[in-house]
């Protein structure tokens, strides 16, 4: 019993701000929590997993590849992170409802859901696009996101509320040279975000969006693997530096908090300061 009171009482200490007594904002208040984020195996996906599981919720990670879901659970189990993970392509309906049963089966209901999966399979003139591309584009970017949130929204509802966090860009406000299509893809989340909020916000279900600027990942290696184009690009910016992942996945965390309980229908940019330079 001693050692109980003991233990309690170096946790709180732990928990505590020893200089303003205040309980630190440590990585604990989403404890008890399920996220499901999409395309998670990489990238920001990825940094959102961790910036959630260490806030303490029980992330469900998921992409198209097996051997991409086994990395990410390996690296995330190593951070001691609780985590499920599964093969999900969102753009397939079968996949969608998959991975939204599997997390009711194997962790009880869902909280939080990050849609963060895109595809961009073209770069050019808009009008050289085809029907073929806008579909693709549309049918993962969007569509998939919207029908992710509707899959999810009744589980959430019966846990009293949830989270809806969307991924669009800062390409969404302003289209990039070149990323016609994709930029009105997530221009459309914009919309989503502040369609779906007023009708969730009854079932307490906050529904907010991320906008980043060019962050360090795979997908967006073009802009900075080559120095020349990363220096150019870093002359439009205040902080003059390409972001990191773990810069959207602390915002997406952010939202999906307590910290962040009468925010909805807005979206964030992380931009490194791009907009003040337009
Ligand atoms: P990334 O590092 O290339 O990671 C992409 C992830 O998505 C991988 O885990 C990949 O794994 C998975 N994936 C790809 N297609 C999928 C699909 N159809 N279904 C499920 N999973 C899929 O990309 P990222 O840069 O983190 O991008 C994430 C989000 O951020 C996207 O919505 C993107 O538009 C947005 N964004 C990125 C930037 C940037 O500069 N990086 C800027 C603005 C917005 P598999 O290959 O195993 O499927």
């Amino acid at each position: 019993m001693r050692l109980r009171v003991m233990l309690k009482s170096v946790f709180r200490g732990l928990l505590t701000n020893p200089v303003t007594g205040r309980r630190n904002m440590t990585q604990s208040n989403l404890a008890g929590m399920v996220a499901i984020i999409t395309a998670s195996t990489d990238g920001i996906g990825l940094a959102a997993a961790q910036a959630l599981g260490h806030r303490g919720a029980h992330v469900v990670v998921s992409s198209r590849r097996q051997a991409n879901v086994d990395k990410a659970v390996e690296l995330l189990q190593s951070q001691s992170i609780q985590v499920t993970g599964t093969t999900c392509n969102v753009g397939k309906s079968e996949d969608r409802e998959k991975l939204v049963q599997m997390t009711l089966d194997q962790c009880g209901g869902v909280d939080i859901l990050v849609n963060n999966a895109a595809v961009n399979p073209f770069f050019g003139n808009i009008l050289d696009s085809t029907e073929a591309v806008w579909d693709k584009i549309l049918d993962v970017n969007v569509k998939s996101a919207f029908l992710m949130t509707k899959l999810v929204v009744p589980h959430m509802e019966k846990r009293g509320g949830g989270s809806v966090v969307f991924v669009s860009s800062v390409a969404g406000y302003q289209p990039m040279q070149a990323l016609g299509p994709y930029s009105v893809s997530k221009t459309a989340l914009l919309g989503l975000t502040k369609a779906l909020a007023p009708e969730l916000a009854h079932s307490n279900i906050r529904v907010n969006c991320v906008a980043p600027g060019v962050i360090k990942t795979r997908f967006s290696a073009a802009l900075w693997q080559d120095e020349d184009v990363a220096d150019e690009f870093k002359k439009q910016l205040c902080i003059k530096r390409i972001g990191e992942p773990e810069e959207i996945g602390g915002v997406i965390a952010f939202l999906c908090s307590k910290e962040a309980s009468y925010i909805t229908g807005e979206t964030i940019t992380v931009t490194g300061g791009m907009s003040c330079r337009l």
